[in-house]
């Protein structure tokens, strides 16, 4: 008899897109070397996306889940031996190769960093791929030379998973942290993590002038759009700006006046495709940096059946830092 086991399965039919639990077997699975029994995913964005059907995926069947964490069962002819504990980020993973919304994945050894022995398996996927990217952000932020004593840091989508992370990060290396949310009712929790003034999401969505007054020394900007553009005209002289979201939408309506007027830097971060050293660089100091109490506080841990629900949750900016999947409930 051949054991089955769970996996939520994106299909595609007469151009409708249907997202729901499946059954599978090994014998279904991708042809790469190593075999991976998961233990946690985690709900990002784009799973979000993919789940409404606005889809990420570019090929039918696809298995969501853009992040997984679990240990090998089988690592073929690689470095990588039965028992290990590892983690894959992206890689394309729920876009053209199979992801993490399952029981059991092979992936190929490439995508794969070896899990830090500082976290546990649930907390490395809280941080998931939404963590790892806000510790590029702030590693990106830190490479150009900014320092706690330079002045306020603006995290935008700050209740989301990467706003979060990156609040954490940044209190606990000593800079000081403005939140920018929708959601009043979080300002509690964000205080929690570190952030020591609020401004409200609308304040920074309409479309403002080009060259306003200088506020930020920094900012985390997860949202994109008129925001974007608000926050770079708001940056001090010298000042950096990291982009990594389209929350809001993916258009800029800026001004070149901020660059060549103030000196502003704005730094691109892509997660997806960063290399593997970057990637071990951002995961050691997520090991090293990350507060253990704060993690716990920004992460809920959902079962795979709830995918179906959570999807349109964390689309319309409803979810409230990260959510883990338990493939296994
Ligand atoms: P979340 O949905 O967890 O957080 C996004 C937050 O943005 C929401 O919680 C909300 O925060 C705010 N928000 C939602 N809708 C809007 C809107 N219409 N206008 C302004 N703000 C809004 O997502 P993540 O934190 O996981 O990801 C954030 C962004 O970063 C996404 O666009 C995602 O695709 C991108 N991303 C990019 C990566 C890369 O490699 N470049 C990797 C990971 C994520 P609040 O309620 O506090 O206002």
């Amino acid at each position: 008899m051949t054991d089955k086991f769970n996996a939520f399965m994106m299909t595609e039919s007469d151009g409708v897109r249907e997202a729901s639990l499946t059954q599978l077997t090994e014998a279904d699975l991708p042809d790469e070397e190593v075999l991976i029994k998961i233990s946690y995913s985690g709900l990002n964005y784009k799973d979000g996306l993919a789940i409404c059907g606005k889809g990420i995926a570019r090929r039918f069947p696809m298995v969501g889940g853009i992040d997984l964490v679990g240990s090998v069962i089988d690592g073929g002819q690689t470095e990588f031996a039965a028992g290990d504990k590892v983690i894959v980020n992206g890689w394309g993973l729920s876009e053209v190769h199979w992801g993490g919304f399952s029981q059991k994945q092979r992936v190929n050894p490439d995508w794969l960093v070896r899990m830090p022995t500082g976290f546990a398996e649930q907390e490395t996927m809280a941080i998931g791929t939404a963590g790892y990217t806000a510790m590029l952000c702030v590693l990106a932020l830190q490479e150009q030379g900014l320092k706690p004593e330079d002045g306020e840091i603006l995290v935008t989508g700050a209740a989301g998973g990467v706003g979060s992370v990156a609040i954490s990060l940044l209190s606990s290396l000593g800079y000081q942290v403005v939140a920018s949310t929708g959601r009043q009712e979080t300002h509690d929790y964000l205080r929690f993590l570190g952030a020591s003034d609020f401004i409200s999401r609308n304040e920074l969505s309409e479309a403002g002038r080009p060259f306003q007054k200088e506020r930020w020394a920094g900012a985390v900007d997860t949202v994109g759009t008129t925001t974007l553009a608000n926050v770079l005209s708001q940056t001090q002289y010298d000042g950096v700006v990291t982009c990594c979201g389209l929350a809001g939408g993916a258009d800029l309506p800026a001004s070149v006046l901020p660059f060549i007027l103030r000196n502003v830097h704005l730094i691109g971060v892509d997660s997806v495709m960063a290399s593997k050293e970057r990637r071990q660089q951002a995961w050691d100091r997520l090991e090293s940096d990350l507060d253990r109490e704060k993690l716990a506080e920004l992460t809920t841990v959902e079962p795979m059946s709830a995918l179906p629900h959570l999807g349109p949750k964390i689309v319309e900016g409803k979810t409230r830092g990260r959510v883990v999947i338990d493939v296994n409930r």
